[in-house]
């Protein structure tokens, strides 16, 4: 393997320490600890999965998170006014609205509903809208884009004037990232699934996003010699070898990437543990930002 590993979930460690000391640094002061609150519509098996780690790694911060499920049925009203009883409860610093909502609410308007200081998830139209603009910045930034964005920062590519392609323009990954790298003054491209020649772009390109969902889509002779790539992607394939019958494996064929690659990051262990290391910070941010500290 030529490529150097970006290790994700050794930074995603030590950012979670940092959080961890940050918000003991908060309690000491007598401030309070930062409360998280995550909201699950329905029964969608991912979704509980997801929102149990996001818990779990609360925990482990000292922050402090609270779980609420309404039933698959729930109308828009009843999410609605879970989310403005939130809003108003000063103990909650950060309102998590697990995404996707079953079909029937309308997930605009439930986003736009979370109050502005207290959406940690990013995806207000207000905080996304500010990311699209110039000289304008979001309260929030997204967890995996701002993941992607921390690994690049750390893998020592200068980003200014660089070519980067992302594979992918979905809400939660491939735009924000896109949005992101404009603004660190890279040249972006944004591949999806009507762009021609993709593998002609990807030789182009000084860093790659990869986040189609494609197991492995991203082939060794696609990618330009010292590229730094970051793969999003997260997808079971068989597996018979395993226990549990299946292996978890990226949108970019690691072995074939690692040797043309300059750095890369693994399947598990890249981005997801960053998501999740984000999320913590968003949400200390948003607790510093209800004492008045505008800069979180
Ligand atoms: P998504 O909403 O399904 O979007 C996929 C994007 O890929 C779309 O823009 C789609 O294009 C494009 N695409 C699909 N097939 C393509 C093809 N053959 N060629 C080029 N582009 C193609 O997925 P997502 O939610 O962004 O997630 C992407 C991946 O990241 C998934 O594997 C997901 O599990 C993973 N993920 C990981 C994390 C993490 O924390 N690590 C977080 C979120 C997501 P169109 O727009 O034209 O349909």
């Amino acid at each position: 393997m030529r490529a150097k590993l970006i290790d994700g979930k050794a930074i995603a460690e030590s950012l979670r320490e940092e959080v961890k000391q940050k918000v003991a640094e908060r309690v000491e002061k007598g401030l309070p600890a930062p409360g998280l609150a995550t909201v699950i519509v329905g029964d969608n098996p991912a979704s509980k999965v997801y929102v149990r780690m996001k818990h779990k790694a609360c925990q482990e911060a000292d922050i402090i998170s609270i779980g609420h499920e309404l039933p698959a049925d729930a109308s828009q009203e009843e999410v609605e006014s879970l989310v403005q009883k939130l809003n108003a409860d000063p103990s909650i610093h950060g309102i998590l609205v697990q995404l996707p909502l079953p079909a029937g609410l309308d997930e605009e308007r439930v986003l736009n509903t979370i109050s502005l200081q207290k959406d940690v998830d990013g995806f207000h139209p207000i905080n996304i809208g500010r990311l699209a603009q110039k000289g304008r910045e979001p309260l929030f930034i997204p967890a995996t884009p701002a993941g992607v964005m921390y690994l690049l920062e750390n893998s020592g590519v200068e980003l200014s004037g660089a070519n980067a392609v992302v594979l992918g323009r979905s809400n939660i990954v491939g735009m924000p990232v896109s949005l992101l790298l404009v603004k660190a003054n890279a040249t972006v491209t944004i591949c999806h699934s009507r762009t021609k020649d993709i593998p002609g772009l990807i030789r182009e390109a000084d860093v790659l996003v990869a986040a189609v969902g494609i197991p492995e889509y991203v082939r060794g002779d696609w990618v330009k010699p010292g590229a730094i790539v970051i793969d999003v992607g997260v997808n079971r394939v068989e597996d018979e070898t395993r226990k549990s019958g299946y292996r978890l494996v990226g949108d970019v064929a690691f072995d074939e990437v690692a040797e043309v690659a300059g750095a890369i990051t693994p399947v598990p262990g890249g981005v997801g543990p960053m998501t999740i290391a984000m999320l913590l910070r968003n949400t200390l941010r948003a607790a510093r930002l209800a004492d008045g500290n505008g800069n979180g």
